[in-house]
């Protein structure tokens, strides 16, 4: 499967991070979806089934801790790969991270090779095998 092929709902509240994201995936030529809110991305999730999630973890009303949760708890969607997107500024540990159900983690300000990386390792599709957990 190539990018093209690939749909990523990136899910972020700051319209300068929204853009800059959704611009390293359109030029490497994912298709993306967006959502502003935790709320927007359950709906949109639900509707457009998307091939992984971006999510960042601040977002007003349901956060992106809340909106995962409720991904990974429900059947339909939990087998949706959810790359939590971090500020620097509040970063958690990767592992206290995947403790609470994302498959990956994405620091801010974006690494693009690093995101791309992580595309790729998360969807299994694209580039030949992509490194699994870090040591
Ligand atoms: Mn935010």
């Amino acid at each position: 499967m190539e990018a093209s092929e690939i749909k990523v709902l990136i899910v972020e509240d700051n319209q300068m991070n929204m853009m800059l994201v959704k611009d390293i995936l359109s030029l490497n030529g994912y298709k993306t979806i967006e959502a502003g809110t935790g709320a927007e991305a359950i709906r949109l999730v639900a509707v457009e089934k998307p091939d992984v999630v971006l999510m960042d973890l601040h977002l007003p009303g349901l956060d992106g801790m809340a909106a995962t949760r409720m991904l990974k708890a429900d059947e339909r969607f939990r087998d949706i790969p959810v790359l939590a997107l971090t500020a620097a500024a509040s970063r958690m540990e990767t592992e206290e991270i995947l403790s609470r159900g994302f498959d990956g983690c994405v620091t801010k300000p974006i690494d693009v090779d690093r995101l791309l990386e992580e595309i790729r390792r998360c969807t299994g599709k694209g580039e030949k095998g992509g490194r699994d957990k870090e040591e």
